[in-house]
């Protein structure tokens, strides 16, 4: 089947079009500067052919006619007819409590999109806007959401919970939802089959580590915690956001500064984490040269960093009952060794051992043959699972529908 996965942002589209009987992307690219006159797509073809293009782009809808130009262009393109799209999946952040998995997009599952925007005042209305720019453009091709939050859903009440009054909870769905579930799912699964082991029998803790960072506690195949709460704010520090606080300080800083609500937000969200501790960067390639260099807030943010992601592998190996797994994704879990190397030291007693030259060398498996607890780096692919989820649900519509005929 072949599938065009859109992950739709406020002023970005980003894309990829895959075989998924091959697990190939036949092309990939983006949209940037959507709204402005010098909108700039960029696409890649499989064969290293690529093409940039600069020009008026107004809106999701207007980008994504852009996309299905050059994919059907005779030079730069994949496909020589629109009918050759069997079906588009597309990255929706938030699914509330409604969805535990990947759905057909039908009018019903667009009201609930519509209900939860409230809880992703950023991300949401965009992925909305695609879906609805598709519906015109390719009308009557099925399109699929996955959600960043679905593999977190059955998550127990223990840890979806805060611990602030439970009719808010009730009143504003208040509570814990967690993100980057499409690539913890992904990397877990992954990690088993390399192991050889089943995924139902194994406790798998994942740490995606990339602008955005967040853990996962994998037990049976089921997601039961992970850092990032009711907004991807909590947990671990990231590029840019804070991570874990204690919730007074915002108040206090909001007084003593004069902030307002959207200030404490930006304050928050843009502006501390790494790049916050450090005042250098929110980039860890360059968070780890300043290291080098000796630059003492550098260094804070560095250790920082680490030393929170360890905190969460022992809470996470406590409320799981034990760890057989540790994996590394992302952009950061992938290429930093140094994060991996920080982060696995001194963890012999809860039986991980990372092998050096292997942690150096990139290799899949970087533990000891003796670590009790395998350590994997594994690369994400979540606009794969995209595609892969979204033909899933198109084949049992067919087979569904054949079987009414
Ligand atoms: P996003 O969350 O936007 O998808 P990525 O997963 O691409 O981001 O991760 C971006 C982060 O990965 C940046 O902090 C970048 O510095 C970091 N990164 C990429 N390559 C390296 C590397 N070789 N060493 C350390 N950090 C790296």
């Amino acid at each position: 089947m072949k599938v065009l996965v859109l992950n739709c942002g406020s002023s970005s589209i980003k894309y990829q079009f895959f075989d998924t009987e091959e697990q190939v992307a036949l092309a990939k690219g983006v949209v940037e500067r959507i709204g402005m006159s010098s909108a700039i797509l960029s696409h890649s073809r499989h064969d290293g052919d690529n093409i940039k293009i600069v020009g008026e782009i107004l809106d999701h809808a207007i980008a994504i006619e852009y996309v299905l130009g050059v994919m059907l262009s005779k030079n730069h393109g994949v496909i020589d007819d629109k009918d050759e799209i069997d079906a588009i999946g597309h990255r929706v952040v938030h699914g509330g409590e409604t969805f535990s998995g990947s759905v057909l997009l039908t009018p019903e599952v667009m009201n609930v999109l519509q209900e939860n925007i409230e809880l992703a005042p950023l991300h949401n209305p965009p992925n909305i806007k695609g879906i609805q720019a598709v519906s015109r453009i390719l009308p009557g091709k099925p399109q699929c959401g996955v959600f960043d939050t679905s593999f977190h859903v059955k998550m127990p009440p223990k840890a979806y919970l805060y611990g602030i009054p439970f009719e808010l909870y009730k009143k504003y769905k208040i509570r814990r939802y967690g993100f980057h579930g499409t690539s913890h799912r992904f990397v877990s699964k992954v990690a088993a089959e390399k192991l050889g082991k089943k995924y139902e029998d194994l406790k798998i803790i994942t740490a995606h580590l990339g602008n955005g960072c967040s853990m996962a506690a994998i037990k049976n195949g089921l997601s039961i915690d992970t850092t990032m709460g009711f907004t991807p704010l909590e947990g671990l520090l990231m590029g840019t956001r804070s991570g874990d606080l204690d919730p007074m300080l915002i108040l206090y800083i909001m007084g003593k500064e004069g902030l307002s609500l959207s200030e404490a937000q930006t304050l928050l969200n843009k502006h501390s984490g790494l790049i916050g501790i450090s005042g250098e960067s929110s980039d860890m390639r360059e968070i780890q040269i300043a290291v080098r260099e000796g630059h003492k807030r550098a260094t804070y943010a560095f250790d920082i960093f680490n030393y929170k992601i360890k905190k969460y592998v022992g809470a996470y190996a406590a409320a799981m009952g034990g760890l057989d797994a540790l994996v590394f994704t992302g952009g950061i879990g992938e290429n930093s060794f140094e994060v991996r190397e920080e982060v696995c030291k001194d963890m012999g007693f809860l039986g991980i051992e990372l092998d050096d030259k292997r942690n150096i060398n990139k290799e899949e498996i970087i533990s000891t043959d003796s670590s009790k607890v395998s350590v994997l780096r594994i690369p994400t692919n979540e606009e794969l699972v995209i595609a892969l989820d979204t033909a899933d649900i198109v084949k049992s519509l067919q087979e569904e529908q054949a079987a009414i005929k």
